[in-house]
C-alpha cells in the first residue's frame, strides 16, 4: 500500500492511499477536497473510498465536493448524524476495500469526540485527532476515562505501527512534554530530531509506536516517574493510571496552551 502524505489548512495532514498496480483511491478525513483532488490528478488515480475518523469540519469538509465528483463514492464512517456515511462501521469491526489489498480494522477511540474511530491496517493506524506525536487530542466531548481507555487500545497495538495522525503538532507537544518529564533523554534527541525535519520544511509525521511509548506522556501514565511528576504539579496523591492521564490533560489544557 502506498500512502501520499497531504497537506492542508495551517497543520493537517489528509491521507491518500493506493496500491502500485491498481489506480483505485483511499482518502482518509477529506477536510479539503482541493489538495486532494490535485494529488489524485498528479498520480492519475480515481477516488473509490472515503474513511472519516470523526465529524469535524478539517476532517469531512471536503466530501460534498468530492461526492459531486465522485458519485459512487463509499463513505465510511462512526454511526453519527453529523457524519455523511454510507457505510457504517463499529468496533472490531474488520473491512476489506476492493480498492486495497490490505484489510482494516476499525477501533473505537471515542474521547476527543463521542464518535471517533480509528483505523488499522497492519502496522499503520490513522487515528485522526485522537493520538499526535508526543500529544493526544483534547477532550471536547468524552470523558477522560474514554480517552485513556483510547490510548491503552492504541498502546497495545505492535511496536512496529506508524500513527498517521491528522496533525503537525509535534514540536509544540514536545514544549509541554518536557515539563512533565523532564529528564527524557528520548524526549531531548527527538526534539533536535524534529526541530531538524521541520526547519527543513519536512513532516515529523507519521510516528512511530515504538517511539511515542517513550516520548508521549500522554501514554506514558504507566510509568512511575510520570506518575511522581503529576503528583508533584498538583500537590495530590492520584490513585489510578486514568486519572494520572486526566491530570496531564488537564495541565496541558490550563497551563501550556
Ligand atoms: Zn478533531
Amino acid at each position: 500500500m502506498n500512502i501520499i502524505q497531504i497537506p492542508a489548512f495551517s497543520d493537517n495532514y489528509l491521507w491518500l492511499l493506493h496500491e502500485s498496480n491498481l489506480r483505485d483511491a483511499v482518502v482518509v478525513d477529506p477536510g479539503d477536497h482541493t489538495p486532494i483532488l490535485k494529488a489524485l490528478e498528479e498520480n492519475n488515480l480515481d477516488l473509490k473510498d472515503i474513511l472519516i475518523t470523526h465529524h469535524h469540519n478539517d476532517h469531512i469538509g471536503g466530501i460534498l465536493e468530492l461526492k459531486k465528483l465522485f458519485p459512487d463514492v463509499n463513505i465510511y464512517g462512526p454511526s453519527d448524524k453529523r457524519i455523511p456515511a454510507n457505510i457504517i462501521v463499529k468496533d472490531g469491526e474488520r473491512v476489506k476495500l476492493n480498492s486495497l489489498h490490505e484489510t482494516f480494522k476499525v477501533i473505537d477511540v471515542k474521547g476527543h469526540t463521542n464518535s471517533h474511530v480509528a483505523y488499522y491496517f497492519k502496522n499503520k493506524l490513522f487515528c485522526g485527532d485522537t493520538l499526535f506525536s508526543c500529544g493526544c487530542g483534547r477532550l471536547f466531548e468524552g470523558s477522560y476515562i474514554d480517552m485513556h481507555k483510547a490510548l491503552s487500545k492504541i498502546k497495545q497495538l505492535p511496536k512496529e505501527t506508524m500513527i498517521y495522525c491528522a496533525h503537525e503538532y509535534t514540536l509544540d507537544n514536545i514544549g509541554f512534554a518536557k515539563l512533565v518529564d523532564p529528564n527524557n533523554e528520548d524526549l531531548i534527541s527527538m526534539e533536535k530530531k524534529v526541530k531538524k525535519i521541520i526547519d527543513k520544511g519536512g513532516y515529523s509525521i507519521p510516528s512511530k509506536l515504538e517511539s511515542e511509548l517513550k516520548i508521549n506522556p500522554f501514554l506514558r501514565f504507566d510509568i512511575p516517574n510520570i506518575k511522581q511528576s503529576v503528583q508533584n504539579h498538583f500537590n495530590t496523591e492520584i490513585k489510578s493510571e486514568a486519572e494520572i492521564f486526566k491530570y496531564i490533560r488537564e495541565w496541558k489544557d490550563k497551563e501550556y496552551d
